[in-house]
């Protein structure tokens, strides 16, 4: 017999006549022969309200106490569920995480599964019951209610998909599937039937809008598939799995702008070893995540070195490189990056060729290059974002099927 998992995320149990819609789904599954575990996030934008009550009381609330007053949507949800599907003539029975031992550490607000116990959704599974379950929340080992980070329901399910050996784990959202590019902004994106956990997650920025990036990491240490649906018609959404040998075929399967990053210059620092090191050790002491870096070398024994940080992080990280010596800096927080991502570029070459090429032609000056093994990211100008974006789109033909 199958196990599913699926997930209705917020704007897929908004109101009751949604409810009763995801409701009716998760009954169609278990009526064709599979075990059924539902598991809800907190009703529309329930999780805002709950916090904008907290902070109308006090601009700094416990964290302890946010979760408590947090989980309290998704606790709402899966006894609305339950009801629902009760209402379906079938039985259900809904859990909070703390009633199904879902342990996690004691990071509140943003707390790590450590534990979940399976034998009490088993023992209700026995009895044919559906079971609902809370998402986004545990306990930890002093019994404290935490929460597992804004969106943490897909990783409440995938952990319970990954528990229970779940034959798929599918997320109910308000998007189709994921997409080759942003569908606003390219409009000829494609529908992916099919994406590797590496690509997904290399296209964090694309896929963090439909689904958690720890989730997947989750998914993909425990191989769990992961099927994104649409829970507002019948389609099949896009499938996140291991890679599988015909997707070496696809050299590229999504591309993806950005503009989350800025990028500082530090002009002639003396070319000698050990400046980068204090340079970057400067950096990671106020925690700033670097991402791109060059390095040229210029005339007199002296460098020049080039590299981005997140936008937020800007100020400090000026501040933090003027306490190195050299002849001037600069920053610009009017870039782009531009990535282009696929397991098939392991075995072709001449992905990275392609890319410049079609950026040269539209004549959009390239200010960095990264690459992995799957994936080559440029920094642009900001402003020239959205047509570069369309132009890889379109050299790659992201739009035919592959
Ligand atoms: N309700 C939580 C949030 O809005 C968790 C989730 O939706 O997954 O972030
Ligand atoms: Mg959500």
């Amino acid at each position: 017999m199958q196990l599913i998992v699926q997930k209705f995320g917020g704007t897929s149990v908004a109101d009751a006549a949604r409810m009763k819609r995801a409701a009716k789904r998760a009954v169609e599954e278990y009526s064709a022969g599979s075990k059924i575990v539902v598991v809800v996030s907190a009703q529309g934008k329930m999780t805002d309200e709950l916090l904008e009550m907290a902070y109308s009381i006090n601009n700094k609330p416990s964290k302890r106490e946010l979760d408590s007053l947090l989980s309290t949507g998704e606790q709402m949800s899966s006894a609305l569920m339950a009801m629902a599907i009760h209402s379906l003539g079938v039985s259900a029975v809904s859990f909070t995480g703390r009633q199904i031992g879902i342990t996690t550490d004691s990071f509140h607000t943003k707390a790590r599964i450590v534990n979940i116990n399976d034998s009490r959704i088993l023992e209700e599974l026995s009895k044919n019951k559906i079971v609902v379950v809370a998402g986004y929340q545990g306990v930890d080992e002093n019994d404290n209610i935490t929460t597992l980070g804004r969106g943490g329901s897909d990783t409440s399910a995938v952990a319970l998909a990954a528990l229970l050996k779940a034959d798929m784990c599918d997320i109910y959202t308000d998007v189709d599937g994921i997409y080759t590019a942003d569908p606003r902004t390219v409009s000829n994106a494609r529908r992916l039937n099919k994406i590797s956990y590496d690509e997904i997650l290399e296209l964090a920025s694309m896929g963090a809008q439909v689904v958690h990036v720890r989730s997947i990491e989750f998914a993909k240490k425990f191989n769990v598939p992961i099927r994104v649906r649409p829970s507002f018609n019948n389609g099949t959404g896009t499938l996140i799995c291991k890679e599988v040998g015909e997707m070496e075929n696809i050299v590229v399967s999504g591309a993806t702008v950005t503009k989350d990053d800025a990028k500082i210059t530090i002009i002639g620092v003396a070319d000698e070893p050990g400046q980068a090191a204090n340079i970057f050790h400067e950096l990671a002491k106020e925690k700033i995540n670097v991402d791109m870096i060059i390095q040229n070398v210029s005339a007199n024994g002296l460098a020049d070195l080039t590299f981005t940080v997140q936008k937020d992080d800007l100020i400090l990280a000026l501040e933090t490189t003027k306490r190195i010596k050299a002849e001037e800096i600069i920053a610009d927080d009017k870039i782009a990056k531009l990535s282009v991502v696929g397991i098939g570029m392991r075995s072709h070459c001449g992905i990275a060729e392609k890319m410049f090429k079609t950026l040269s032609d539209e004549k959009i000056n390239i200010q960095m290059i990264s690459t992995s093994e799957i994936k080559i990211s440029c920094v642009i100008e900001e402003k020239q974002a959205e047509k570069a974006l369309n132009a890889v789109h379109n050299a790659f033909e992201l739009d035919k099927e592959q």
